[in-house]
């Protein structure tokens, strides 16, 4: 099908590292992407992968206190590109923190396997981060049909 105009959507939300607002930020993108008609299965893998990187940036990216998180949604006909980004502590070894059970909170019972997930249910991910100035994760990933 020919592209147009009416095949890009643009959306972004600001919130607090709430836990309570995971579930808003994770909704929304599903009600962004559910817009396109996805099957079940890519609506659910996306809505999984953001609530990864949400997570992420509530859990990890201000351990002293609250700060601001961003989502930004983005659809180039069936591409969707959803970016979670913090002005947080960020990390030091991008590439050892996105090792399959790799965590700096295993005694929260977390299991280190955030970035695999989000790896493993999008198309692509990229992860920017710096020491004492904040993450950016996006990622992208093709939905709705063949
Ligand atoms: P799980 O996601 O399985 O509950 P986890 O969050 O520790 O556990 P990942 O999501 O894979 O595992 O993240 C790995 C590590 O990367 C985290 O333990 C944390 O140290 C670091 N990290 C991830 N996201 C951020 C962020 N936004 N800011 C700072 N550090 C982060
Ligand atoms: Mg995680």
């Amino acid at each position: 099908m020919k592209q147009s105009q009416a095949d890009t959507n643009k959306m972004e939300l600001t919130f607090i590292s709430l836990p309570e607002n995971e579930r808003i930020g994770r909704t929304m993108a599903a009600a962004f992407a559910a817009m396109i008609n996805p099957t079940l299965e890519e609506l659910s893998d996306f809505k999984t992968a953001v609530s990864e990187a949400v997570t992420n940036a509530i859990i990890h990216a201000y351990p002293e206190g609250r700060g601001e998180i961003k989502m930004s949604l983005e659809r180039k006909g069936r591409e969707f590109t959803v970016i979670v980004s913090d002005e947080g502590k960020g990390m030091e070894n991008v590439r050892k923190s996105m090792e399959p059970l790799y965590t700096t909170l295993p005694e929260q019972e977390r299991s280190g396997m955030g970035f695999t997930f989000m790896e493993a249910f999008t198309d692509k991910l990229e992860v920017e981060s710096r020491p004492g100035h904040g993450t950016i994760v996006r990622m992208t990933k093709k939905m709705g049909g063949e």
